[in-house]
């Protein structure tokens, strides 16, 4: 998956009247045929934060290896829960 393409869907940029919260969509399997996600917010800005800054920390997350890697089978970065070589027979469906 490209990351434009993970920053739009696993990315969240929030703005309300405290800041800008930066959450992340994680994903994980409490069963084998059902994944579970769950927004967490990673990082907080100012309220006054340019788009710059924005971009630098949705950035940031998509490099911070709690979220993301890249796949040893297939070399794209991917979110934690579908790496293809977890062995788990869920990630199959998921991709
Ligand atoms: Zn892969």
């Amino acid at each position: 998956m490209d990351d434009e393409k993970l920053i739009k869907e696993f990315i969240r940029t929030e703005r309300d009247e405290d800041g800008v919260e930066i959450t992340v969509c994680e994903i994980e399997w409490p069963t084998p045929s059902e994944p579970v996600s769950r927004w967490t917010v990673v990082s907080q800005l100012p309220l006054d934060a340019s788009e710059a800054q924005i971009d630098t920390a949705v950035r940031s997350v998509l490099v911070d290896s709690r979220f993301f890697g890249v796949c040893a089978t297939c070399h794209e970065r991917n979110p934690n829960g579908w790496m293809h070589d977890t062995g788990d027979p869920a990630n199959a469906a998921a991709l």
